[in-house]
């Protein structure tokens, strides 16, 4: 008869909490979850369950890290886990908003706390339209990268702000705008560009893949015909192989003169920034999924393309 023995594990998940998630390089919520294991022969327990660590779920990447459970507040439970996420993070891990709010503070304020002077009726309905205008920015946005976040905390700060502060954070939340619009173009031209991507495997690939098997059919023909079989036996695999790497190298080759030929030159055409090209092709983060999709094929080789346009840059302030 056989014995089976060894741990058997189990796990307890404990609620949400939000946390910065450090491959997402933004808040998320993550998913607390116990673990405990125990021994086992024929799946009889012999101990006690034990417990072994607490690990912390990223609910958008799905990294997996154990964390220390005491780090945060109340958790809240799954059903809770579409609130806002600043809702979420000043429940559950009100040291991370507390430091996020402190460094929102020290940015805006420095360590001066000058009180602001006193304001006439008129003045106080003025600057409330204006921070009510300022907010209006954030509608609709759903990014929870910590500038985002900090920039929410700093607007909160208003009535205790001087006329030159205001100023100062109402051309933050400006520039805050004007960069959002300026990625939103970059990643539209590169998806109203993904129409004419030739890449793929595609036509180029399957042409070279049939010429190169007809010559091979062609050389059994003149082979021996007591060996023919070997020959096309053995050299099936080897084929095979041949054709993967050319369909992959004839990919790549056309993606990069395509980039070289056509989208780099448009891009500049059109006055799309290569940093913020540049930015789109290496960080995967700054797209949503739809528009991940959208964009398709194009962003294949994006390795290369970011390459190149460094080069392209290089190259420009070499000239001017
Ligand atoms: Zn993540």
């Amino acid at each position: 008869m056989w014995i089976f023995w060894g741990t058997q594990t189990q796990r307890e998940v404990l609620g949400i909490a939000a946390d910065l998630c450090a491959n997402c390089n933004a808040l998320q919520t993550f998913m607390i979850t116990d673990h405990y294991k125990s021994d086992h022969i024929q799946f009889i327990r012999t101990s006690a369950w034990g417990y072994v660590a607490t690990t912390k779920k990223c609910a958008s990447c799905g990294t997996e890290r154990v964390c220390n459970k005491r780090s945060y507040g109340a958790l809240i439970s799954l059903a809770e886990q579409s609130l806002p996420i600043e809702e979420i993070l000043k429940r559950t891990n009100p040291r991370i908003a507390a430091k996020l709010n402190d460094e929102a503070r020290k940015e805006l304020l420095g360590n001066s706390s000058a009180p602001a002077k006193p304001e006439s009726p008129a003045e106080r309905a003025k600057s409330k339209e204006e921070l009510k205008d300022l907010r209006k920015v954030f509608e609709g946005v759903e990014d929870n990268d910590a500038e985002t976040y900090k920039l929410k905390e700093k607007l909160n700060l208003w009535d205790k702000l001087n006329a030159g502060q205001r100023r100062e954070l109402a051309e933050l939340v400006q520039a805050y705008q004007s960069k959002r619009v300026r990625l939103a173009d970059t990643k539209d031209f590169l998806i109203s560009m993904s129409l004419q991507f030739p890449g793929g495997m595609g036509k180029a690939g399957l042409v070279a893949a049939l010429v190169l098997f007809a010559a091979w059919v062609g050389c059994i023909y003149f082979v021996p015909e007591e060996l023919r079989w070997y020959f096309a036996i053995g050299g099936l695999p080897i084929m095979l192989c041949i054709l993967l790497s050319m369909a992959l190298l004839l990919d790549y080759c056309v993606a990069e003169a395509w980039y070289r030929t056509t989208l780099i030159p448009r891009a500049f055409a059109e006055h799309i920034s290569a940093d913020l090209l540049i930015a789109v092709a290496k960080d995967p983060s700054l797209w949503n999924i739809e528009e991940w999709n959208a964009a398709g094929r194009i962003l294949d080789h994006r390795e290369t393309l970011a390459t190149l346009l460094e080069m392209e840059i290089e190259k420009n302030a070499g000239t001017s």
